[in-house]
């Protein structure tokens, strides 16, 4: 089955109503939303903020479902070019707030024991992209990064963007699905639409103006991606 996180309420509630014979399933601290969307198995779970939640949730899904696949939508602060509504798709996926790099064989971001970034798959990736060109989004290919922080200036993130030039998102959440995604061997894709812009004046605000149409555009794309996966 499909495993879908979000981390509000905002970004699960269209994709919840679009679960067919919906029913739901506490399983730890966290309840999950099962059924089918287009046809296909489909386990939903809202996961909280930040990336304590997504670790928590990323695992109790892994563990008590048989889950092929990994989708994390939500949206994010964007940087790079993206404008507000437009969509990133990870090809890989970073900490923003990790440092270790005081002992050199690490890069910006890279934990102990982990690769630097962590890896989307292809497959879900490509599917992803032709749906977006069919809809007609705009949309941008390339690195996210997460951390702890609701980011407002690049100046915040500049260790890894001085590492990478393609992180076009910054959210709370996805690197650390990503990571446990990548430790139990499950393949992932993070689908994350601009609802703020890193060094904008009316960042807040604008993130409360685009957070449900970002969301909704969101859940657009994800049934029509299940469908075909
Ligand atoms: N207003 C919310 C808090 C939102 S925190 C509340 O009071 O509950 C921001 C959420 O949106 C996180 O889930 C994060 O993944 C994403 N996000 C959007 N823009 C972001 C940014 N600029 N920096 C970090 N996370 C961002």
């Amino acid at each position: 089955m499909i495993g879908i996180i979000g981390a509000m309420e905002v970004e699960i509630n269209t994709i919840k109503s679009q679960i067919d014979d919906l029913d739901k399933v506490k399983k730890g601290i966290r309840t999950f939303y099962t059924g089918s969307i287009s046809g296909k198995e489909v386990v939903l779970v809202l996961a909280g903020i930040g990336k304590v939640n997504a670790a928590v949730t990323t695992t109790l899904l892994l563990e008590h479902f048989d889950v092929t696949s990994v989708i994390n939508i939500g949206v994010a602060g964007g940087q790079n070019g993206v404008k507000h509504k437009d969509v990133v798709i990870s090809s890989e996926v970073l900490y923003h707030d990790v440092d270790v790099t005081k002992f050199s064989e690490y890069k910006h971001g890279q934990l102990p024991g982990s690769e630097p970034t962590y890896i989307a798959d292809k497959t879900l990736l490509n599917k992803t992209k032709s749906i977006l060109d069919f809809l007609q989004y705009n949309y941008k290919v390339g690195r996210i990064a997460s951390g702890d922080q609701f980011v407002y200036s690049k100046e915040t993130i500049k260790e890894v963007n001085s590492e990478y030039s393609d992180i076009y998102a910054i959210e709370m959440e996805s690197a650390a699905i990503a990571h446990v995604a990548t430790m139990y061997n499950v393949p992932f894709i993070i689908y994350r639409s601009i609802s703020d812009i890193l060094d904008d004046e009316n960042q807040a605000e604008d993130f409360d103006k685009f957070v449900e149409a970002a969301s909704l555009n969101a859940s657009k794309v994800l049934e029509k991606l299940i469908g075909v996966i």
